[in-house]
């Protein structure tokens, strides 16, 4: 049975960059938000070894730590997190419904922060052998896979980011790419060309993912040629983008083709006092940086709609 709890101020859904963020600029407003977590604390930045790009941190930080990080921050001054999940909202009442397995809320602003996952290849194998040989987190399954050959697929910066992070174990690396030029930056590119344990399968996509229990082998086509080879691996790492966490939402605020959630430069949506941040809403540029600065546009717009 749920319960009917006290208004809040703010309720953030998410806490990745976007959401601590979010939580720590509305808990220096004296907001005290409360965020829900979700399953993954911290957000995808979590599951990523060492972050190189995010200001003030000239040696790289650990995901998991600056996850950590982000989150004590925003306590110190006031913003609640917890470990649970939204499974529905109202945003057509206000104030708003937000509703977690065990209870309900009400809170006067909402800021979603709820990111984005990895899209899956949908070939034949690839849910069968999840935590089999398939993984989408070269950072919390790479360790077994010590000595071993593996796949990886994509050719954005994820893709190439997580290749040579595999090559600390494994033996060798079959970056699979479907064009023969790569998405990612030039210096992750000239990291994986110049690292003897990777070898480029350019123009490739996978067809099918086989094995018994676990992955013996992936399919692969030459999409010029259409030949198919099978490359005896041990495991497959996917990684060809993401899409966002949105599907709470569809119906009650305004969300565009591929997913996204439309807001303006404000963060604001189309509903007055939700607000959307991070790759729940982005796009375009899916930085940790840019996802935090998102979060902190998107609390300074709720502490200024409470104010009035
Ligand atoms: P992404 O940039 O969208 O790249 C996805 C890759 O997967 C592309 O190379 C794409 O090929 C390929 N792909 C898509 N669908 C496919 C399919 N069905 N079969 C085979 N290949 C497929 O995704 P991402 O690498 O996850 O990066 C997402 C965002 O996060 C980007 O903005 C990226 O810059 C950012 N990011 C940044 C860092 C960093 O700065 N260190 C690290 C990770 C991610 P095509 O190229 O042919 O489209």
């Amino acid at each position: 049975m749920t319960e009917k709890k006290k208004i809040e101020k703010v309720i953030i859904l998410g806490a990745g960059p976007a959401g601590s963020s979010a939580a720590l600029y509305a808990a220096r407003a004296e907001l005290s938000p409360l965020v829900f977590t979700g399953i993954q604390p911290g957000g995808q930045v979590s599951l990523t070894h060492t972050i190189e790009n995010y200001p003030g941190f000239p040696d790289g930080v650990g995901g998991a730590d600056l996850g950590t990080l982000f989150q004590r921050q925003a306590e110190k001054f006031g913003a609640r997190f917890e470990f649970e999940s939204v499974v529905s909202v109202d945003f057509k009442q206000q104030p708003f419904l937000v509703k977690t397995y065990g209870a309900q809320y009400i809170a006067n602003s909402v800021i979603i922060a709820t990111g984005a996952s990895p899209v899956l290849l949908n070939v034949p194998g690839e849910s069968e052998f999840v935590g089999s040989g398939v993984s989408y987190c070269a950072t919390c399954d790479g360790w077994f896979f010590k000595e071993k050959k593996v796949v990886v697929v994509g050719g954005g910066d994820s893709a190439l980011e997580e290749a040579l992070f595999l090559t600390r174990y494994v033996s060798e690396v079959w970056l699979v790419h479907r064009r023969d030029e790569f998405r990612a930056g030039a210096i992750l590119q000239k990291r994986v060309h110049d690292n003897p344990k990777i070898k480029l399968i350019l123009n490739n996509v996978v067809k099918s993912i086989n094995g018994e229990g676990t992955v013996k082998s992936v399919t692969i086509q030459n999409v010029k040629t259409s030949k198919n080879e099978d490359l005896t691996v041990d495991g497959i790492f996917i990684f060809i983008g993401h899409k966002p966490n949105n599907d709470l939402y569809k119906g009650q605020i305004d969300i565009d083709e591929r997913g996204f959630i439309v807001v303006n430069n404000k963060m604001e949506t189309n509903i007055p006092g939700v607000y959307a941040a991070g790759e729940a809403s982005d796009s375009e540029f899916k930085q940790v940086v840019t996802s935090a600065g998102m979060g902190a546009a998107a609390a300074i717009e709720a502490s200024r709609y409470l104010e009035k």
